[in-house]
């Protein structure tokens, strides 16, 4: 019998969480990378036990959907068979990486990713669920803007540096210590009651008042940002958007098909690497400027059980009618689970249907109640009030 997490946690493949549509089995993958036999046995698992349905999520994991209680076991071999599978649950609950997509053979990204893998599995450090660390040591910085507590990136002058989550500086570290700063930097998170209360989260913890040590504390500015990428050809292979998050096993398949290997990444897109032409598909974002990158949604109704509205239908509805500049987020209740954050406009499903809230999370006040799903199809404009 399957073990089924209670809801609110993170999900993993050892403690899957039940939803609408059955188990949601969330994938980890090691170093943010697929082999291409991976990525093809991952669709097969989600084509076979699954509803064939797979989420890319904002940490750049898989889910695969729609699992029975019966094919959890069945599952969880496959994945051993594929060496996706942690050891124990709490061994998957560390694993919580993010990794640049864009390293290269030979630099330091994969094997500071390896290496703080194996560290936190050892540590038996009592982290909150979605406490997390990044691997962003390129040149420029692309996973500023992803959710992580603890941030592996490089200085202006091109040395490594560790720089807690809110921290405007981090600590240079040499690439022997990188790793066990990293570790002791989380250390002092917890003994320092970063996960009392309500904050649970590095930069909470600081903005609340908390002060590095002197040893964990640095001067090092870090490297410029990039902006988030966009589909398309680029040197490393074909940059694929997917719509919603959410491709079937078929369309995971095509984009894994020319690929020497799948890197994962925070933005609802995947890097099939090598590839040199664009996979096509219905679920497939393969143009930079596509409407889609425009809209946020949740699984809505039917596929949770907490959706108060069907979500994508009328995100995809309204994508043509948002700002190039603009983003569009409809969730299917105020737990806002596919992003937190604020967005220009936000539409939140209620019992009396949805609010409207601007430049607004989905828990900010809303500026209208009550809107129809008709009353805003037909009238697209008002969602942006003044714009
Ligand atoms: S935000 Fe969406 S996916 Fe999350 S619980 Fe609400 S309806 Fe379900």
């Amino acid at each position: 019998m399957s073990t089924v997490a209670i809801k609110g946690w993170c999900p993993g493949a050892l403690r899957p969480m039940q939803s609408g549509d059955g188990l949601v089995v969330r994938v980890r993958p090691y170093g943010g990378r697929l082999d291409a036999a991976q990525a093809a046995g991952l669709a097969d698992l989600a084509e076979c036990y699954g509803n064939g349905l797979i989420d890319l999520t904002s940490r750049a994991n898989f889910q695969i959907r729609g699992v029975s209680d019966q094919g959890h076991l069945s599952l969880l071999d496959g994945l051993a068979q594929l060496k996706l599978l942690d050891h124990d649950p709490e061994a998957e609950s560390h694993r919580n990486i993010l990794v640049t997509p864009f390293w290269g053979i030979g630099d330091d990204t994969r094997s500071l990713a390896a290496e703080l893998e194996q560290a936190l599995a050892g540590s038996g450090l009592a982290l909150p669920t979605k406490f997390g660390f990044a691997v962003d040591d390129g040149k420029e910085r692309v996973l500023a803007g992803a959710s992580a507590d603890i941030r592996i990136e490089r200085g202006r002058a091109g040395g490594l540096l560790v720089r807690a989550d809110g921290a405007e500086f981090g600590r240079s570290v040499t690439r022997g210590d990188a790793v066990s700063v990293a570790v002791a930097l989380a250390e002092w998170f917890i003994t320092s009651g970063g996960t009392s209360g309500r904050r649970g989260r590095m930069a909470a913890h600081i903005m609340a008042g908390a002060r590095l040590p002197d040893a964990l504390l640095g001067r090092t500015e870090p490297a410029p940002t990039i902006a988030v990428p966009r589909p398309g050809l680029c040197p490393l292979g074909a940059m694929v958007g997917v719509a919603f998050g959410q491709l079937p096993h078929s369309a995971l398949r095509l984009i894994a098909a020319d690929a020497q290997g799948l890197r994962m990444t925070p933005w609802r897109m995947i890097l099939a690497e090598g590839a040199r032409t664009m996979p096509r598909g219905a679920d497939l974002i393969t143009e930079a400027d596509d409407p889609a990158l425009r809209v946020i949604a949740c699984s809505g109704a039917p596929r949770c059980r907490e959706a108060l509205a069907d979500t994508r239908t009328l995100a995809a509805a309204l994508a043509p009618h948002i700002a190039a500049d603009a983003r569009l987020h409809v969730s299917g209740c105020a737990k806002g689970c596919a992003h937190s954050g604020a967005t220009a406009i936000t539409l939140v499903a209620t019992s009396a249907g949805f609010d409207l809230i601007r430049d607004g999370s989905p828990r900010a006040a809303p500026v209208m109640r009550g809107l129809s799903h008709g009353v805003i199809i037909e009238n697209p404009s008002m969602l942006a009030g003044g714009r």
